[in-house]
């Protein structure tokens, strides 16, 4: 079956609901901001004969996605879906290339057009994608900027239940304190985790060369946007100087960047989410652009609820050259869900295996 021509019936409601989700560790915190909650829009799309489409999207401030904006525009938008004819995707999303929309409410309606047609046609969405069976990847789980006892200790709790991937936040005030952080979590997670840095734009390339010789025994495997986003050129200087993987995430924030930085060599990874890019056509656009180039393509944070995660890794289970882990358990430490049908399970989460994207409301 194609996607393109399956035959769905006319949209028939639209609901929209503002989503509030508190976090277990209302001092979470990283170097760009730090709040006691996540917001989110949720949509539900309804066909004719009943079959509700879910779509998900979070506030990301610090790419400028403000929630009252998003929550906006996804209500005007709600009324182009309502006079459609039949679902038409073209009408909802536009092309993946297209930015006349915010990237993620484009991938909100896109969620939900997947997710709706998957139903109907009865299948996991990921065998619509051309996706294998059974992927299951590893939870990269973030650490919080804490002290490094803290943050230690938050790490020994999440190995203790079953997670072996863990990213460390950093910020560069100071350098001596990201340092310590990093050398008391290899300490408490054992030298068999895997452990990856993320900046958040908060070194210059020089910091960022600096700090990866003076962690080169500690095993740290990627280093994430280490340099302010527009710096395409001071990533590809530390790229070329450290021996660290360089992964964009703030700097890969369209299709058109990602390209744009593949071109320079700016990077050896790319951190690839879903409301930065626009949606599950946009991401596997993006992660076979890296692919073609030899850059690692890696599934990057989704905080939020379970129906964005479980839409990710629909679109993982279809990108074969995907990196085994990914940073899709970060609902764990969120309350009040709206949706259910997907788990960490051992520090791996294996993709649903239900109709459409696999989760259904609480
Ligand atoms: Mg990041």
């Amino acid at each position: 079956m194609s996607l393109q021509t399956h035959e769905a019936a006319p949209i028939s409601d639209v609901r929209v609901r503002h989503v509030v989700m508190p976090k277990e560790d209302p001092t979470w915190r990283f170097a760009l901001g730090a709040r006691a909650d996540s917001v989110g829009v949720l949509l539900e799309m309804e066909d004719a004969d009943g079959v509700v489409g879910l779509g998900y999207a979070s506030e990301v401030p610090h790419l400028g996605y403000d929630i009252d904006v998003l929550e906006a525009v996804v209500r005007a938008r709600t009324a182009v879906a309502r006079q459609a004819p039949a679902l038409d995707r073209q009408a909802l999303v536009g092309s993946p290339w297209q930015q006349s929309l915010p990237a993620p409410v484009r991938s909100l309606f896109d969620m939900a057009w997947h997710d709706l047609v998957a139903k109907k046609a009865g299948v996991p969405l990921y065998r619509l994608l051309g996706g294998r069976s059974g992927v299951t990847l590893r939870v990269n789980r973030i650490l919080a900027l804490k002290t490094p006892d803290e943050m230690a200790a938050v790490a020994a709790g999440l190995a203790a239940e079953g997670y072996d991937h863990f990213k460390i936040k950093i910020e560069c005030r100071p350098m001596a304190l990201d340092i310590a952080r990093i050398r008391a979590i290899r300490e408490a997670v054992g030298p068999g985790a895997v452990m990856t840095i993320d900046a958040n734009q908060s070194y210059t390339a020089k910091e960022a060369v600096i700090l990866g010789e003076a962690i080169a025994d500690t095993g740290v495997q990627v280093f994430e946007q280490p340099v302010p986003r527009g710096d395409i050129a001071g990533l590809r200087w530390v790229r070329t100087r450290s021996n660290l993987t360089i992964e964009a995430d703030e700097s890969a924030d369209s299709l058109e960047s990602v390209a744009a930085m593949l071109k320079a060599e700016a990077v050896d990874a790319v951190s690839l989410k879903l409301s930065k890019l626009g949606g599950i056509d946009a991401l596997m656009i993006a992660a076979n652009l890296c692919a073609a180039q030899g850059v690692g393509a890696r599934i990057g944070a989704h905080v939020g609820s379970r129906i964005m995660n479980a839409a990710a890794l629909h679109a993982a289970s279809a990108l074969p050259h995907i990196e085994p882990f990914a940073e899709l358990g970060e609902f764990a430490r969120l309350t009040n869900d709206v949706a259910r049908g997907l788990e960490v399970v051992d520090g791996g989460i294996a993709v649903p295996t239900r109709p459409g994207l696999g989760v259904s409301l609480v």
